[in-house]
Protein backbone atom coordinates (compact mmCIF):
# COMPACT_ATOMS: atom_id res chain seq x y z
CA UNK A 1 0.00 0.00 0.00
CA UNK A 2 0.95 3.60 -0.46
CA UNK A 3 1.20 4.81 2.70
CA UNK A 4 2.96 1.80 3.80
CA UNK A 5 5.63 2.20 1.40
CA UNK A 6 6.11 5.67 2.20
CA UNK A 7 6.56 5.06 5.93
CA UNK A 8 8.76 2.30 5.55
CA UNK A 9 11.23 4.07 3.26
CA UNK A 10 11.45 6.71 6.04
CA UNK A 11 13.06 3.91 8.38
CA UNK A 12 10.73 4.72 11.31
CA UNK A 13 7.22 5.62 11.09
CA UNK A 14 4.73 6.61 14.50
CA UNK A 15 1.14 7.52 13.91
CA UNK A 16 -0.98 9.24 17.47
CA UNK A 17 -4.45 8.79 16.38
CA UNK A 18 -6.67 9.85 18.43
CA UNK A 19 -10.29 8.20 17.83
CA UNK A 20 -13.07 8.07 19.94
CA UNK A 21 -10.91 9.02 23.19
CA UNK A 22 -8.58 6.01 22.41
CA UNK A 23 -5.23 6.63 21.12
CA UNK A 24 -3.53 4.75 18.98
CA UNK A 25 0.26 4.87 17.21
CA UNK A 26 2.42 3.05 14.45
CA UNK A 27 5.69 2.44 14.47
CA UNK A 28 7.72 0.71 11.94
CA UNK A 29 11.59 0.14 12.97
CA UNK A 30 14.67 0.40 11.10
CA UNK A 31 18.49 0.45 12.17
CA UNK A 32 21.00 2.99 12.37
CA UNK A 33 20.22 5.33 15.00
CA UNK A 34 21.36 6.28 18.57
CA UNK A 35 22.75 9.35 20.35
CA UNK A 36 26.06 8.84 22.60
CA UNK A 37 25.26 10.35 25.57
CA UNK A 38 26.33 13.76 26.45
CA UNK A 39 28.97 14.05 29.41
CA UNK A 40 27.71 15.39 32.46
CA UNK A 41 24.57 13.27 32.29
CA UNK A 42 25.75 11.10 35.33
CA UNK A 43 23.12 8.67 34.88
CA UNK A 44 23.50 7.72 30.97
CA UNK A 45 27.39 8.07 31.80
CA UNK A 46 27.13 5.12 34.52
CA UNK A 47 25.63 2.87 31.32
CA UNK A 48 27.67 0.44 29.62
CA UNK A 49 31.09 1.25 29.34
CA UNK A 50 31.07 1.01 25.55
CA UNK A 51 28.91 3.76 25.64
CA UNK A 52 31.18 6.53 26.46
CA UNK A 53 34.33 4.50 25.23
CA UNK A 54 33.54 5.07 21.53
CA UNK A 55 32.80 8.62 21.86
CA UNK A 56 36.17 9.68 23.68
CA UNK A 57 37.94 7.72 21.13
CA UNK A 58 36.81 9.22 18.20
CA UNK A 59 36.35 12.58 16.78
CA UNK A 60 38.82 15.91 16.50
CA UNK A 61 40.21 15.77 19.58
CA UNK A 62 41.52 11.94 19.45
CA UNK A 63 42.03 12.46 15.65
CA UNK A 64 44.70 15.20 16.99
CA UNK A 65 46.18 13.30 19.43
CA UNK A 66 46.86 10.15 17.33
CA UNK A 67 47.97 12.15 14.64
CA UNK A 68 50.76 13.77 17.09
CA UNK A 69 51.30 10.34 18.45
CA UNK A 70 52.19 8.93 15.26
CA UNK A 71 55.28 11.04 13.69
CA UNK A 72 56.85 12.33 10.56
CA UNK A 73 59.55 9.38 11.45
CA UNK A 74 56.59 6.49 11.21
CA UNK A 75 55.13 7.48 8.26
CA UNK A 76 58.51 7.48 6.75
CA UNK A 77 59.23 4.38 8.14
CA UNK A 78 56.32 3.23 6.23
CA UNK A 79 57.77 4.06 3.17
CA UNK A 80 60.09 2.41 3.67
CA UNK A 81 57.81 -1.21 4.31
CA UNK A 82 60.10 -1.78 7.92
CA UNK A 83 58.55 -4.97 9.51
CA UNK A 84 56.93 -2.99 12.29
CA UNK A 85 55.24 -0.34 10.19
CA UNK A 86 54.06 -3.23 7.71
CA UNK A 87 52.71 -5.19 11.13
CA UNK A 88 51.06 -1.94 12.05
CA UNK A 89 49.26 -1.70 8.68
CA UNK A 90 47.88 -5.03 8.09
CA UNK A 91 46.58 -4.72 12.23
CA UNK A 92 44.83 -1.22 10.87
CA UNK A 93 43.63 -2.72 7.87
CA UNK A 94 42.05 -5.89 9.80
CA UNK A 95 40.04 -3.45 12.23
CA UNK A 96 39.16 -1.75 9.11
CA UNK A 97 37.51 -4.77 7.49
CA UNK A 98 36.06 -5.74 10.85
CA UNK A 99 34.44 -2.11 10.89
CA UNK A 100 32.84 -2.86 7.83
CA UNK A 101 31.68 -6.22 8.26
CA UNK A 102 30.36 -4.69 11.77
CA UNK A 103 29.04 -2.05 9.47
CA UNK A 104 26.84 -4.42 7.40
CA UNK A 105 25.42 -5.98 10.53
CA UNK A 106 24.33 -2.27 11.68
CA UNK A 107 26.16 -2.56 14.64
CA UNK A 108 27.49 0.81 14.56
CA UNK A 109 28.78 1.29 18.10
CA UNK A 110 31.65 -1.55 18.07
CA UNK A 111 32.30 -0.53 14.03
CA UNK A 112 32.96 2.69 15.26
CA UNK A 113 35.34 1.84 17.95
CA UNK A 114 37.45 -0.51 14.92
CA UNK A 115 37.47 2.02 12.57
CA UNK A 116 38.92 4.44 15.37
CA UNK A 117 41.90 1.81 16.27
CA UNK A 118 42.55 1.73 12.53
CA UNK A 119 42.72 5.26 12.54
CA UNK A 120 44.89 5.46 15.28
CA UNK A 121 47.39 3.30 14.01
CA UNK A 122 46.87 5.26 10.32
CA UNK A 123 45.72 8.66 10.85
CA UNK A 124 46.36 9.56 7.22
CA UNK A 125 44.31 6.86 5.80
CA UNK A 126 41.03 8.87 3.99
CA UNK A 127 39.06 5.50 4.16
CA UNK A 128 39.30 4.40 7.55
CA UNK A 129 38.14 7.83 8.20
CA UNK A 130 35.33 7.66 5.91
CA UNK A 131 34.26 4.27 8.13
CA UNK A 132 34.63 5.87 11.02
CA UNK A 133 32.83 9.26 9.91
CA UNK A 134 29.95 6.90 8.83
CA UNK A 135 29.62 5.23 12.03
CA UNK A 136 29.19 8.59 13.70
CA UNK A 137 26.97 9.82 11.63
CA UNK A 138 24.42 6.95 11.67
CA UNK A 139 24.88 7.10 15.42
CA UNK A 140 23.88 10.32 15.21
CA UNK A 141 26.81 11.97 16.26
CA UNK A 142 26.85 13.97 13.37
CA UNK A 143 29.38 16.95 14.98
CA UNK A 144 31.86 14.41 14.94
CA UNK A 145 31.07 13.06 11.49
CA UNK A 146 31.53 16.25 10.11
CA UNK A 147 35.08 17.00 11.09
CA UNK A 148 35.82 13.53 10.49
CA UNK A 149 34.72 13.72 7.09
CA UNK A 150 36.17 17.28 5.87
CA UNK A 151 39.23 15.22 7.42
CA UNK A 152 39.32 12.70 4.88
CA UNK A 153 38.25 14.88 2.16
CA UNK A 154 41.26 17.41 2.82
CA UNK A 155 43.40 13.86 2.59
CA UNK A 156 42.07 12.60 -0.71
CA UNK A 157 39.57 14.76 -2.35
CA UNK A 158 38.46 11.84 -4.11
CA UNK A 159 38.14 9.70 -1.59
CA UNK A 160 34.74 7.50 -2.03
CA UNK A 161 31.63 8.04 -0.09
CA UNK A 162 32.70 11.31 1.99
CA UNK A 163 30.50 13.38 0.22
CA UNK A 164 27.68 11.16 -0.26
CA UNK A 165 27.93 11.27 3.83
CA UNK A 166 28.08 14.90 3.54
CA UNK A 167 24.96 15.27 2.10
CA UNK A 168 23.10 12.58 4.24
CA UNK A 169 24.54 14.84 7.36
CA UNK A 170 23.02 17.99 5.56
CA UNK A 171 19.79 16.38 4.47
CA UNK A 172 18.90 15.27 8.17
CA UNK A 173 19.97 18.43 9.39
CA UNK A 174 17.13 20.10 7.04
CA UNK A 175 19.77 21.36 5.00
CA UNK A 176 18.75 20.70 1.57
CA UNK A 177 20.64 22.97 -0.70
CA UNK A 178 24.33 22.15 0.62
CA UNK A 179 23.08 18.27 0.86
CA UNK A 180 22.18 18.32 -3.36
CA UNK A 181 25.81 20.25 -3.57
CA UNK A 182 27.47 17.16 -1.72
CA UNK A 183 25.57 14.48 -3.61
CA UNK A 184 26.46 16.46 -6.87
CA UNK A 185 30.09 15.95 -5.80
CA UNK A 186 29.53 12.74 -4.97
CA UNK A 187 28.05 11.87 -8.20
CA UNK A 188 30.62 13.39 -10.51
CA UNK A 189 33.59 10.84 -8.55
CA UNK A 190 30.83 7.96 -9.10
CA UNK A 191 28.36 8.43 -11.74
CA UNK A 192 27.50 4.78 -10.85
CA UNK A 193 26.32 5.28 -7.57
CA UNK A 194 22.18 4.20 -8.17
CA UNK A 195 21.51 5.34 -4.50
CA UNK A 196 22.71 9.11 -5.69
CA UNK A 197 20.88 9.79 -7.97
CA UNK A 198 17.63 8.27 -5.56
CA UNK A 199 18.63 10.75 -2.63
CA UNK A 200 19.25 13.79 -5.42
CA UNK A 201 15.72 13.37 -6.66
CA UNK A 202 14.60 13.35 -3.22
CA UNK A 203 16.25 16.07 -2.36
CA UNK A 204 15.18 18.19 -4.99
CA UNK A 205 11.88 17.57 -4.72
CA UNK A 206 12.19 18.38 -1.28
CA UNK A 207 14.04 21.90 -2.19
CA UNK A 208 11.16 22.57 -3.98
CA UNK A 209 7.99 21.65 -1.72
CA UNK A 210 10.48 24.23 0.84
CA UNK A 211 9.96 27.04 -1.16
CA UNK A 212 7.53 28.97 1.45
CA UNK A 213 8.89 27.68 3.95
CA UNK A 214 10.54 29.06 7.23
CA UNK A 215 12.71 27.18 9.58
CA UNK A 216 12.79 28.41 13.26
CA UNK A 217 15.50 27.09 15.42
CA UNK A 218 14.94 26.18 19.27
CA UNK A 219 17.42 24.61 21.60
CA UNK A 220 16.87 20.87 20.38
CA UNK A 221 14.34 21.24 17.34
CA UNK A 222 14.37 22.49 14.02
CA UNK A 223 11.10 23.84 12.79
CA UNK A 224 9.90 24.07 9.42
CA UNK A 225 6.45 25.70 8.89
CA UNK A 226 4.84 27.62 5.73
CA UNK A 227 5.97 31.39 5.90
CA UNK A 228 2.38 32.53 6.24
CA UNK A 229 2.01 30.42 9.51
CA UNK A 230 1.24 32.86 12.86
CA UNK A 231 5.21 33.28 13.33
CA UNK A 232 3.97 33.80 17.18
CA UNK A 233 2.03 30.16 17.08
CA UNK A 234 5.01 28.57 15.81
CA UNK A 235 7.07 29.88 18.60
CA UNK A 236 4.94 28.74 21.22
CA UNK A 237 5.17 25.18 19.75
CA UNK A 238 8.77 25.39 19.39
CA UNK A 239 8.28 26.62 23.35
CA UNK A 240 6.25 23.34 24.46
CA UNK A 241 8.40 20.74 22.09
CA UNK A 242 11.73 21.93 24.56
CA UNK A 243 8.97 21.45 27.89
CA UNK A 244 8.15 17.80 26.52
CA UNK A 245 12.07 17.54 25.84
CA UNK A 246 13.06 18.58 29.57
CA UNK A 247 9.83 16.06 31.05
CA UNK A 248 10.30 13.55 28.34
CA UNK A 249 13.90 12.98 28.49
CA UNK A 250 14.39 13.62 32.39
CA UNK A 251 12.29 9.88 32.21
CA UNK A 252 14.65 8.27 30.25
CA UNK A 253 17.77 10.19 31.68
CA UNK A 254 18.46 10.88 28.13
CA UNK A 255 18.81 14.32 26.43
CA UNK A 256 20.29 14.16 22.92
CA UNK A 257 22.05 17.25 21.51
CA UNK A 258 21.86 16.57 18.01
CA UNK A 259 18.85 18.77 17.11
CA UNK A 260 15.06 16.91 15.82
CA UNK A 261 13.38 18.12 12.75
CA UNK A 262 9.70 18.93 13.04
CA UNK A 263 7.23 19.77 10.08
CA UNK A 264 4.33 21.98 10.99
CA UNK A 265 1.78 21.60 8.26
CA UNK A 266 -1.66 23.53 7.30
CA UNK A 267 -4.14 21.27 8.79
CA UNK A 268 -5.90 20.95 5.06
CA UNK A 269 -2.35 19.50 3.58
CA UNK A 270 -1.31 17.29 6.79
CA UNK A 271 -2.98 14.26 5.62
CA UNK A 272 -1.54 14.21 1.98
CA UNK A 273 1.70 15.47 2.88
CA UNK A 274 2.17 11.87 5.63
CA UNK A 275 -0.34 9.92 4.21
CA UNK A 276 -1.66 9.25 7.46
CA UNK A 277 -5.10 8.65 7.95
CA UNK A 278 -7.78 11.37 9.02
CA UNK A 279 -8.17 10.75 12.67
CA UNK A 280 -3.72 10.71 12.59
CA UNK A 281 -3.20 13.81 15.71
CA UNK A 282 0.96 13.45 14.31
CA UNK A 283 3.45 11.26 13.01
CA UNK A 284 7.18 10.41 13.53
CA UNK A 285 8.99 9.01 10.51
CA UNK A 286 12.31 9.99 11.31
CA UNK A 287 10.82 13.92 11.93
CA UNK A 288 8.13 14.58 14.04
CA UNK A 289 4.94 15.64 11.54
CA UNK A 290 2.37 18.01 13.46
CA UNK A 291 -0.81 19.59 12.00
CA UNK A 292 -0.94 23.04 13.12
CA UNK A 293 -4.11 23.31 14.18
CA UNK A 294 -4.45 19.93 15.98
CA UNK A 295 -1.28 21.45 18.51
CA UNK A 296 -2.39 25.00 19.02
CA UNK A 297 -6.26 24.23 19.66
CA UNK A 298 -6.61 22.35 22.65
CA UNK A 299 -3.46 22.79 24.88
CA UNK A 300 -3.98 19.45 26.85
CA UNK A 301 -4.64 17.04 23.95
CA UNK A 302 -1.66 19.24 22.26
CA UNK A 303 0.64 18.40 25.24
CA UNK A 304 -0.12 14.55 24.32
CA UNK A 305 0.16 15.02 21.01
CA UNK A 306 3.86 16.69 21.25
CA UNK A 307 5.06 13.93 23.96
CA UNK A 308 3.61 10.92 22.14
CA UNK A 309 5.79 11.87 19.19
CA UNK A 310 8.49 12.74 20.90
CA UNK A 311 8.62 9.40 22.85
CA UNK A 312 8.94 8.17 19.45
CA UNK A 313 12.00 10.59 18.55
CA UNK A 314 13.88 9.81 21.63
CA UNK A 315 13.39 5.80 21.76
CA UNK A 316 14.40 5.86 18.15
CA UNK A 317 17.72 7.68 18.81
CA UNK A 318 18.64 5.64 22.04
CA UNK A 319 17.57 2.52 20.73
CA UNK A 320 19.48 2.66 17.53
CA UNK A 321 16.19 2.20 15.71
CA UNK A 322 16.03 -1.35 16.82
CA UNK A 323 12.96 -1.11 19.65
CA UNK A 324 10.07 -3.27 18.90
CA UNK A 325 6.91 -1.49 18.06
CA UNK A 326 5.36 -2.55 20.84
CA UNK A 327 7.98 -1.03 23.02
CA UNK A 328 8.45 2.34 21.61
CA UNK A 329 4.05 2.35 21.53
CA UNK A 330 4.14 2.06 24.95
CA UNK A 331 6.61 4.21 26.39
CA UNK A 332 4.72 6.77 23.60
CA UNK A 333 1.33 5.93 25.09
CA UNK A 334 2.40 5.91 28.54
CA UNK A 335 4.19 9.44 28.16
CA UNK A 336 1.36 11.19 26.52
CA UNK A 337 -0.45 10.21 30.01
CA UNK A 338 -2.37 7.15 28.63
CA UNK A 339 -5.27 6.64 31.19
CA UNK A 340 -4.12 3.43 32.87
CA UNK A 341 -7.20 1.63 32.77
CA UNK A 342 -7.37 1.94 28.71
CA UNK A 343 -5.19 -0.95 27.76
CA UNK A 344 -7.03 -3.46 30.48
CA UNK A 345 -10.77 -2.23 28.96
CA UNK A 346 -9.42 -3.04 25.63
CA UNK A 347 -8.07 -6.29 26.14
CA UNK A 348 -11.15 -7.49 28.17
CA UNK A 349 -13.10 -6.91 24.89
CA UNK A 350 -10.94 -8.42 22.80
CA UNK A 351 -9.14 -11.07 24.94
CA UNK A 352 -9.56 -13.80 21.83
CA UNK A 353 -7.18 -11.45 19.51
CA UNK A 354 -4.59 -10.80 22.52
CA UNK A 355 -1.01 -12.64 21.08
CA UNK A 356 2.12 -13.06 21.86
CA UNK A 357 4.85 -9.66 22.30
CA UNK A 358 7.14 -11.52 19.40
CA UNK A 359 4.14 -10.79 16.73
CA UNK A 360 4.19 -6.96 17.64
CA UNK A 361 7.48 -6.33 17.12
CA UNK A 362 7.32 -5.04 13.29
CA UNK A 363 5.24 -3.31 11.09
CA UNK A 364 1.67 -2.46 13.36
CA UNK A 365 0.39 -0.79 9.42
CA UNK A 366 -0.16 -4.76 8.30
CA UNK A 367 -2.85 -4.72 10.98
CA UNK A 368 -6.70 -4.52 10.40
CA UNK A 369 -7.95 -1.59 12.56
CA UNK A 370 -9.86 -3.71 15.17
CA UNK A 371 -6.46 -5.84 15.66
CA UNK A 372 -4.19 -2.48 15.94
CA UNK A 373 -6.01 -1.01 18.69
CA UNK A 374 -5.63 -4.64 20.30
CA UNK A 375 -2.40 -4.30 19.74
CA UNK A 376 -1.48 -0.56 20.93
CA UNK A 377 -3.26 -2.13 24.19
CA UNK A 378 -1.09 -5.18 24.90
CA UNK A 379 1.96 -2.78 23.86
CA UNK A 380 0.86 -0.27 26.68
CA UNK A 381 0.02 -2.75 29.10
CA UNK A 382 3.30 -5.18 28.67
CA UNK A 383 5.11 -2.33 28.63
CA UNK A 384 3.54 -0.85 32.14
CA UNK A 385 4.01 -4.67 33.14
CA UNK A 386 8.15 -4.43 32.07
CA UNK A 387 8.50 -0.80 34.27
CA UNK A 388 6.83 -2.30 37.13
CA UNK A 389 9.21 -5.67 36.85
CA UNK A 390 12.48 -4.16 36.05
CA UNK A 391 12.27 -0.32 36.83
CA UNK A 392 11.80 2.59 34.35
CA UNK A 393 16.10 2.87 35.01
CA UNK A 394 16.22 -0.83 33.54
CA UNK A 395 13.81 0.09 30.33
CA UNK A 396 16.44 2.78 29.34
CA UNK A 397 19.41 0.54 29.44
CA UNK A 398 17.55 -1.98 27.98
CA UNK A 399 16.71 0.59 24.94
CA UNK A 400 20.58 1.56 24.89
CA UNK A 401 21.83 -2.00 24.65
CA UNK A 402 19.86 -2.36 21.46
CA UNK A 403 21.74 0.09 19.71
CA UNK A 404 24.79 -1.83 20.28
CA UNK A 405 22.77 -5.76 20.13
CA UNK A 406 19.81 -5.31 18.07
CA UNK A 407 18.62 -8.46 18.98
CA UNK A 408 15.62 -7.99 20.77
CA UNK A 409 16.27 -11.70 22.92
CA UNK A 410 19.60 -11.15 23.39
CA UNK A 411 19.61 -7.71 24.88
CA UNK A 412 16.89 -8.28 27.23
CA UNK A 413 18.78 -11.14 28.58
CA UNK A 414 22.14 -8.91 28.75
CA UNK A 415 19.92 -6.26 31.01
CA UNK A 416 17.05 -8.02 32.14
CA UNK A 417 18.81 -10.81 33.39
CA UNK A 418 15.53 -12.95 32.01
CA UNK A 419 14.78 -14.67 29.36
CA UNK A 420 12.52 -12.24 27.10
CA UNK A 421 10.62 -15.19 25.94
CA UNK A 422 9.94 -16.38 28.98
CA UNK A 423 8.78 -12.69 30.50
CA UNK A 424 6.49 -12.75 26.97
CA UNK A 425 4.80 -15.97 28.03
CA UNK A 426 4.20 -14.97 31.50
CA UNK A 427 2.70 -12.04 30.60
CA UNK A 428 0.47 -13.51 27.75
CA UNK A 429 -0.51 -15.86 30.21
CA UNK A 430 -1.58 -13.57 32.60
CA UNK A 431 -3.30 -11.51 30.56
CA UNK A 432 -6.77 -13.68 31.42
CA UNK A 433 -6.27 -13.19 35.28
CA UNK A 434 -4.49 -10.00 35.21
CA UNK A 435 -1.94 -11.15 37.17
CA UNK A 436 0.77 -9.25 36.28
ZN1 LIG B 1 2.80 6.15 18.39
Amino acid sequence: MKTRSLLRSKGVAGLLVLAGGLGVAWVVGESGRIVLAQPGQASLAAGPAVTQGPQSATGRNVARVVAEQISARAVSELKARSPVITDRRTVALSRAETGWRLVKESQYQRAMLAFAEATELFPDDAAFLVGLGLCQHRLFRDDLAVTTLERAIRLDSSVGQAHKLLGDVDYRRGEVQTAIRHYETARRQDPNDVTLQARLVTAQRELQADAGFDRLYSSHFAVRFESSMDRRRVHEVASRLEIVYNKVGRTFSYFPVEPFLVILHPDRKFQDATLSPGWAGGLFDGKIHLPMRGITRDRQAAEKILSHEYTHALVDRLSGGHAPAWLSEGLALRLEGRADAWGREVLARHAAEVGPLNSLHGDFLELPPRRATVAYAQSYQATKALIRRYGMDRVRKLLQALSITPDFSSAFEAVCHDRYRDFDAAWFASQAQERF
